[in-house]
């Protein structure tokens, strides 16, 4: 099974017909039918590792100030306890929590109402531990990396540029997103992951980049399973608002 990363940028995404919404529907498409999603979304970090363990996990509205029609989505997944017992096996370097009350936030219903519009594959979404280091991500991607055997679809949902403090509401792009999209392009094509993982050390423009790492995470678990014959494919690829790149990528 491929893992992919997802540019989710705006929620309205959801329910707007573009080039970003279309490119997720034309994926969903061209993608073996899972057996089930495991998505790590920028919209839920916590203190630990915690998985989504309820059987019907509610659609979250997690954001302010938005149209009528998008707090209407409903995205009715089943959940998957297997799976979620399967993540605490395969997870060694810490505990995965079970959380029942917990639902399918925005960075997951979003993208997964327009990749797979019929709510029928199981879905189980896990938590970012904001204590721990990038390459702690990483290496928590790598020991699931087994699961793209098993038919289970891997989606990192975020953005690799987001800086909301300077974002404007236009098709726009500043010059250094742009600067650092590219340079992010060429990093995963050369799989350079070690760059990747020390972003920080990217210089002033990362700085600005990925002013706090939530949403850039979700990037390092998908690189992380990558096997060496894997093919890497952009199916967006735009800085817009501005500071926020679309770039999302498929790996195998
Ligand atoms: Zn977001």
């Amino acid at each position: 099974m491929p893992a992919l990363f997802v540019g989710h940028g705006s929620p309205m995404n959801a329910i707007e017909n573009n080039d970003f919404s279309m490119a997720w529907e034309e994926t969903g498409r061209s993608l073996p039918c899972p057996e089930a999603v495991l998505c790590i979304s920028a919209h839920w970090e916590t203190d630990g590792i915690r998985a989504t363990a309820n059987k019907r996990p509610e659609t979250i509205h997690d954001f302010f100030g938005f149209p009528r029609p998008l707090y209407d989505v409903q995205y009715p997944a089943p959940g998957m306890p297997e799976l979620v017992q399967r993540l605490r096996e395969m997870v060694r370097s810490a505990a995965v929590h079970p959380d029942p009350d917990r639902g399918l936030d925005h960075g997951s219903w979003s993208v997964l109402c327009r990749m797979f519009p019929d709510a029928g594959i199981p879905v189980v979404q896990l938590s970012i531990d904001y204590s721990r280091s990038p390459l702690f991500h990483y290496e928590l991607g790598r020991q699931l990396k087994g699961l793209r055997k098993e038919g289970v679809l891997i989606i990192g949902s975020g953005n690799m540029i987001h800086n909301l403090g300077v974002m404007v509401w236009q098709d726009t792009a500043f010059d250094w997103a742009i600067e650092m999209d590219r340079q992010l392009e060429k990093l995963i094509l050369s799989r350079d992951h070690q760059q990747l993982i020390d972003y920080d050390k990217l210089g002033s423009t990362a700085r600005l980049a990925v002013p706090t790492s939530e949403h850039y995470l979700p990037l390092l678990y998908v690189l992380a399973m990558q096997d060496e014959e894997d093919r890497i494919d952009f199916f967006a690829e735009k800085v817009t608002l501005g500071s926020v790149s679309m770039r999302s990528l498929r790996i195998g």
